[in-house]
């Protein structure tokens, strides 16, 4: 095994993980070495990076620093590595390189998958203040959002409890948001292959483990751009800079405007999508004259199209898919910010998250609410007050609540 970083002993951190996080870890554990199946193998496994949050002090709340330029030969050696000392979370490049363990500049960048992050609290939805908690860094008091002073509640909060300030900020996501997100990557994965003319079986959707959706390419036509043609495919994507000549509307003569339609016509890609919204066809020039005289000329219909574009253009991580030398969470991993897995959807349109990536054992881990929640998981609705004394859960919901800050686990033995 070719290891850069430390080796991974309890004795290597900064602080000794709280009993939560023991306990949170000791599932995790249990995953990794009875469901290590679940772990997709990357192509060209040797040749990728790979990156691990610890368990520690940064636990329940993302925020230490990762273990970077990890190396396995075989899925074999990362398994054994994640049973020894599972970490919080699991990273693997989109990047291959000569030398994967080596400091950045000598790794020797070989090419990197397109990859996309679809992340549900990009939508600004209306329920996400009646399901978000806040949670203090230094008491670990927590409440919903909505309970407090309102949605803007994290930027003035200070706690009832202890009077600190800068609380974490812990979403449990609803079906709503789900579904959000949802509706993003079924559109992407149309936009990709309708635009782009990628395979279907090209491209690999996921859900992250937590609040969104991965998507991975892997077709060797992509994985040689570079960080500036990913940012261009981001530009189509998002709609960003989408000009009145891509419909054939250009600054000229005295009204200021004409009108040739391209002579690809317009029944594709972004032009279908704008003749769409605009109601225009091929033979629809007259039409569009008067759209654009009504939007006041060239200008006011620039206007018009930036507007159809913030509307019909996707929700994307733009520093995601730019970045040709980052680490993403790993297939088949857990992720630490819910407990969840992340997996490959079958079927997005049904896939349901609370069930398909809730994958962790059901023995029972005393638990204590930290806020008063309620959360379904695998078909069953957990309700916990904190006023309760501490109660059995199922290690998959106890885990949950543990990773959102809003309980306190016990270990088991
Ligand atoms: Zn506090
Ligand atoms: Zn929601």
């Amino acid at each position: 095994m070719t290891m850069q970083a430390d080796n991974n002993t309890p004795a290597g951190r900064t602080k000794t993980p709280g009993t939560t996080a023991i306990a949170v870890q000791s599932v995790f554990r249990k995953y990794y070495f009875t469901q290590a199946a679940r772990i997709e193998v990357p192509d060209r496994i040797e040749e990728r990076e790979f990156g691990y949050m610890r368990f520690g002090d940064s636990f329940p709340a993302a925020g230490g620093a990762m273990v970077r330029h990890l190396a396995f030969r075989s899925v074999g050696e990362l398994v054994a590595s994640l049973i020894r000392d599972p970490p919080a979370d699991v990273f693997c490049s989109n990047a291959y390189y000569r030398f994967p363990a080596n400091e950045m500049r000598e790794k020797e960048w070989r090419g990197a998958d397109l990859i996309f992050d679809i992340d549900g609290k990009d939508f600004d939805l209306p329920c996400v203040p009646s399901h978000s908690y806040l949670v203090c860094r230094e008491c670990g008091f927590s409440d919903l959002q909505e309970n407090l002073h309102g949605p803007q509640a994290g930027l003035s909060f200070v706690c009832p409890s202890c009077k600190a300030s800068r609380p974490n900020i812990t979403s449990l996501p609803c079906t709503k948001c789900i579904d959000a997100s949802k509706n993003e990557a079924i559109r992407l994965v149309s936009l990709l292959s309708g635009d782009f003319g990628i395979e279907l079986d090209r491209i690999k959707v996921y859900f992250s483990g937590n609040n969104g959706f991965h998507l991975h390419v892997s077709d060797d036509s992509f994985n040689q751009l570079d960080s500036q043609a990913r940012s261009d495919i981001v530009g189509y994507l998002t709609g960003n800079g989408l000009m009145p000549e891509s419909i054939g509307v250009r600054k000229a003569g005295d009204r200021g405007f004409a009108i040739r339609f391209p002579r690809g016509g317009i029944s594709y890609g972004w032009r279908a999508r704008v003749a769409k919204k605009l109601k225009i066809d091929a033979s629809s020039e007259k039409k569009l004259e008067h759209i654009v005289s009504q939007k006041g000329g060239y200008a006011g219909f620039r206007t018009e199209l930036e507007r159809i574009a913030r509307e019909e253009g996707l929700v994307i991580d733009p520093q995601v898919t730019t970045d040709t030398h980052r680490v993403f969470r790993m297939p088949g991993t857990l992720n630490s910010k819910s407990g969840l897995a992340k997996v490959r959807c079958g079927n997005i349109g049904s896939f349901d998250p609370f069930t398909e990536a809730c994958l962790l054992e059901d023995q029972e881990i005393i638990t204590t609410a930290k806020a008063d929640v309620k959360v379904r998981l695998r078909g069953k609705t957990f309700r916990l007050e904190v006023k309760e004394r501490s109660i059995l859960l199922p290690a998959y919901a106890a885990v949950y609540l543990a990773c959102k800050g809003l309980a306190e686990l016990e270990i088991s033995s």
